[in-house]
């Protein structure tokens, strides 16, 4: 059996659902009517780098080493962000099937920077530099690839993911029109599996999650560019064939915001460093004295130098931490990065002086919170470290993850006024956020027909895929084959494919030791 896996960065039933019921996604409707749909929980946390990186390995963060866009590396003045572009262990699915003999093209897969010898191809995804960097295996790829879509990009430019200028619709439709150049021409290769993403569901939805919802024409555009996509696929499966399609990650609008930064100082839980508490603040006064005095221009204007001034560190290097500007040795409770904010969550880290009660009370303090807008609570999960899983890369510290409730996003700027505030005010430009809920469909050979499943989680792709190509499983994966979707119960090893995969395998081992 040959088995594609197609992957969509954040993709969400609150946006497929509505469009399908409109006709607008003859593929994505097919795989409804014609193969299982269900809900594929995200790893905690619910953010692209361990997301993505738990669907391509079946692990959990501990065993492969992502938890976020960067690491931070513990000195005496405060954390050191060293951003993460690949995996630090644990094997991919392609690593497991190349032993195996199998053919594989992985294309545009997240954390895939630098690119990794396979039996077969592989093109970058996201955190990789764009395409003037070695981005392919085998490297002479590259100019192939390039010769026939000249215009691949990898990702849009920072400056227009961040709402800071141009049209975040215009740059994906155009990246995606390549993306599909890029798919139908790697579809000409010989696969067995066969890895490839899309990313630019979640850089419109943080955007215009509203005008989405609306039906905005240049969003019905880029769905229905990507279930083009998905038909260039589905006519090239056989009888033979399975297909999976996966998001990271589910989406929300958020039109609600929590300072949770500003909270752990508020109660004692961080110190700022010298003058920055009064910058902060000034910062929030000069915004509540311009909304009181409905001058909101001039204040936005400074908050626009601000941000602009972080584009540039993007521009220079994609990705550059922001830290929080506090006092590391007094400070006992923290959130250190920035990445919560768009995903729905925030990791608390501790230092190694807070007693587990305390951890406990602060917990319950949270769990407690409620907007005073709606009295929704603020938290819907609270996970400590073990949600990470156990495994050689699992983290020093204690963490305190919280999930937030719906239509929440919790920030991290200190300063502020108010602890809750609605969106809207000055320079907000995100307004849709990550949420733990992904989508997955199955379809083709042994593949049941119109069924909803059970959610199922993101460390079951590797194990179901794995199993259904009938390639014996790993023994440190985390997740379980799933059983639902599939007509008959799967085997692994099992039927015709189990004994030649045996003897490709013992060929290749032959191979290796003479
Ligand atoms: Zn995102």
């Amino acid at each position: 059996m040959r088995v594609f896996l197609f992957g969509v960065d954040g993709l969400t039933y609150r946006v497929l659902h509505p469009m399908m019921e409109r006709g607008l996604l003859p593929n994505f409707q097919r795989l409804r009517d014609e193969g299982v749909e269900g809900i594929l929980k995200s790893t905690t946390p619910p953010v692209t780098p361990p997301a993505w990186t738990s669907i391509a390995t079946g692990l959990s963060p501990s065993k492969h080493g992502i938890y976020d866009f960067w690491e931070y590396e513990q000195s005496e003045n405060g954390p050191i962000p060293h951003v993460m572009t690949h995996r630090k262990g644990g094997k991919a699915i392609w690593n497991v099937l190349s032993d195996w003999g199998k053919r594989v093209v992985i294309a545009n897969v997240p954390m895939t920077y630098p690119p990794e010898p396979v039996n077969g191809i592989m093109l970058s995804g996201l955190m990789a530099p764009e395409m003037q960097a070695n981005v392919t295996y085998p490297t002479a790829l590259k100019e192939e690839l390039l010769a026939e879509v000249p215009k691949y990009h990898i990702d849009i430019n920072p400056a227009v993911s961040c709402g800071q200028r141009g049209d975040v619709f215009v740059d994906v439709l155009e990246m995606t029109r390549h993306r599909n150049a890029m798919l139908r021409l790697l579809l000409k290769k010989p696969w067995d599996f066969f890895f490839f993403v899309y990313t630019g569901a979640d850089r419109i939805q943080h955007l215009r999650w509203d005008e989405i919802m609306a039906f905005h024409p240049m969003a019905v555009e880029y769905y229905q560019m990507v279930d083009e996509g998905l038909g260039m696929v589905l006519d090239e499966l056989g009888p033979e064939d399975m297909l999976m399609v996966v998001s990271d990650h589910g989406f929300q609008g958020a039109s609600r915001k929590f300072y949770l930064q500003e909270y752990l100082y508020r109660n004692g839980w961080l110190q700022m460093q010298g003058s920055n508490r009064t910058r902060a603040q000034l910062f929030g006064m000069v915004r509540a004295i311009a909304r009181s005095l409905n001058i909101q221009k001039p204040a936005r204007q400074i908050y626009r130098r601000l941000r602009h001034k972080q584009i540039e560190a993007l521009a220079n290097e994609n990705h550059p931490a922001i830290l929080p500007k506090i006092d590391w040795a007094k400070s006992r409770a923290w959130v250190q990065s920035t990445s919560g904010e768009l995903a729905g969550y925030a990791d608390i880290f501790f230092h190694d002086s807070v007693t587990e009660e305390e951890i406990e009370e602060l917990t319950k303090a949270l769990k407690d919170l409620r907007d005073p807008l709606n009295d929704q609570p603020l938290v819907i999960e609270a996970h400590r470290e073990d949600a990470f899983g156990n495994g050689p890369f699992a983290p020093a510290q204690r963490h305190l993850v919280i999930l937030s409730g719906e239509n929440t996003s919790i920030y991290t700027q200190l300063g502020r006024i108010s602890l809750w505030e609605t969106r809207g005010n000055g320079h907000d430009v995100s307004t849709g956020i990550h949420h733990p809920d992904g989508i997955v469909y199955l379809y083709g050979a042994g593949v049941k027909k119109g069924t909803t499943i059970a959610p199922t989680h993101i460390y079951q792709v590797v194990p179901t895929i794995l199993t259904a190509m009938g390639v014996p499983l790993p023994e440190d994966l985390d997740g379980k084959p799933m059983e639902e979707p599939f007509e008959k119960q799967l085997t692994a090893g099992a039927g015709t494919g189990g004994s030649e995969l045996v003897k490709q395998k013992l060929k290749k081992l032959a191979a290796r030791s003479s």
